[in-house]
């Protein structure tokens, strides 16, 4: 295969760049939610990954670095429960000192649960991370326990996010993945308590990642209802994305004259299943063990571990990723309702990150 250099003109085969490496640290979780990964199936006996398989931060940061060449520039650690990898902020400091071709830092950003983020914001901080997405599926605290399903109090996770914002880990985003049937009266108490405070809530729909969580259509709340759910209570106006390849459909908060008050803040909507954005999806995921999936929706990665662990060279590595990327077609959201496209086997969410 002819040798690919990194020019970062990188594009795949329906010209879309590569910019955001999503970077999963562990298929390790102490949340059991739901959607995500069921009690009845990620028990005691579930085999996670052995440590010796897992990549060290030293592999992370130099596949990092080689993305980076590629276009990348930003990072996102996720998980599993990033917060339970150990030493995280050690990695987060390697990262946060790789700069892109053009001598500018990433844009380093972590999701989590937020159970540890009380505990860790300052450390995080510290260490370079510039900002987090914490998940909240609700703010009653039965729902709530309910929905991780490990009975963890509500009250924790908000303290993590007070945590954050007090050691400036902003802009703070908050996802909410909604379930009809379980979650969606928590809307309007949720965009009531974040409306005004600076924090970006955003509600995520149910989507039928992995094959594990009994997915089904009629569970899934459209976007659509969610914002004019909102908006009876809250008057809300369309807003401009900021980057191409952005997920979210923003909305802002109007004032009494019903113009965007930026004082008020925005909220919004990703809207994986029923309006697809595969048209300029520009992320690449690694798994914990070093495979390189180019769809949230993939059946298989490309083992980049292998080739970090046989001795390869940064070109060599360099134009393996290019030419993986180069022949990337994945569309999954757009052709979800095609013909056999939700009964191919597909990887588990808490094992690709989000
Ligand atoms: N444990 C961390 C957390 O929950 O934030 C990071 C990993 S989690 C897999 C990343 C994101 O994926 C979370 O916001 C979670 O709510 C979302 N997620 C997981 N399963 C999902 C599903 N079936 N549909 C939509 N979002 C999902
Ligand atoms: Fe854990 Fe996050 Fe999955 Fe919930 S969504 S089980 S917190 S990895
Ligand atoms: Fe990107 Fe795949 Fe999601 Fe489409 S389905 S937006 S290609 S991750």
């Amino acid at each position: 295969m002819t040798p690919m250099q990194a020019d970062g003109l990188l594009q795949d085969t329906l010209h879309r760049p590569l910019r955001d490496l999503r970077i999963s640290v562990t298929d390790r979780c102490n949340f059991r939610c739901s959607y995500c990964m069921p009690k009845e199936v990620f028990d005691k006996n579930h085999p996670y990954l052995p440590h010796a398989d897992l990549l060290d931060f030293e592999e992370i940061t130099r596949l990092a670095r080689l993305f980076i060449g590629h276009g990348v520039h930003k990072l996102r650690l996720t998980g599993g429960e990033p917060l339970l990898r150990k030493n995280i902020e050690r990695l987060i400091a390697q990262l946060a000192a790789l700069r892109t071709p053009h001598g500018q830092p990433l844009d380093i950003t972590l999701t989590t649960n937020g159970s540890l983020l009380a505990r860790k914001a300052r450390q995080l901080r510290e260490a370079g991370l510039r900002r987090v997405t914490v998940s909240l599926d609700g703010l009653d605290d039965t729902v709530f326990r309910s929905m991780n399903d490990v009975d963890f109090p509500v009250a924790e996770v908000l303290a993590g996010i007070e945590a954050a914002r007090a050691v400036g880990l902003g802009p703070i985003k908050v996802n909410m993945v909604v379930k009809r049937g379980t979650n969606e009266h928590e809307i309007l108490p949720m965009a009531r308590h974040f409306r005004g405070t600076g924090i970006v809530l955003r509600f995520i729909e149910y989507m039928d990642v992995g094959v594990t969580n009994g997915w089904r259509m009629d569970e899934v709340l459209p976007s659509r209802d969610v914002i004019r759910m909102i908006r009876q209570e809250l008057p809300l106006v369309p807003l401009e994305a900021t980057n191409p390849g952005e997920t979210a459909q923003r909305w802002g908060y109007a004032g009494t004259d019903g113009q965007y008050d930026p004082r008020l803040g925005e909220v919004g909507v990703i809207s994986s299943v029923t309006q697809a954005f595969c048209h300029d999806c520009n992320r690449a995921r690694l798994s914990t063990e070093g495979k390189l999936y180019l769809c949230l929706f993939a059946s298989q990665g490309h083992d980049l571990r292998a080739l970090l662990r046989g001795g390869a060279s940064d070109a060599e590595l360099t134009s393996a990723i290019g030419h993986i990327w180069s022949r990337r077609d994945d569309r999954y959201s757009e052709l979800r309702s095609t013909a056999g496209a939700t009964t191919r086997p597909r990887v588990e969410m808490s094992y690709i990150g989000g």
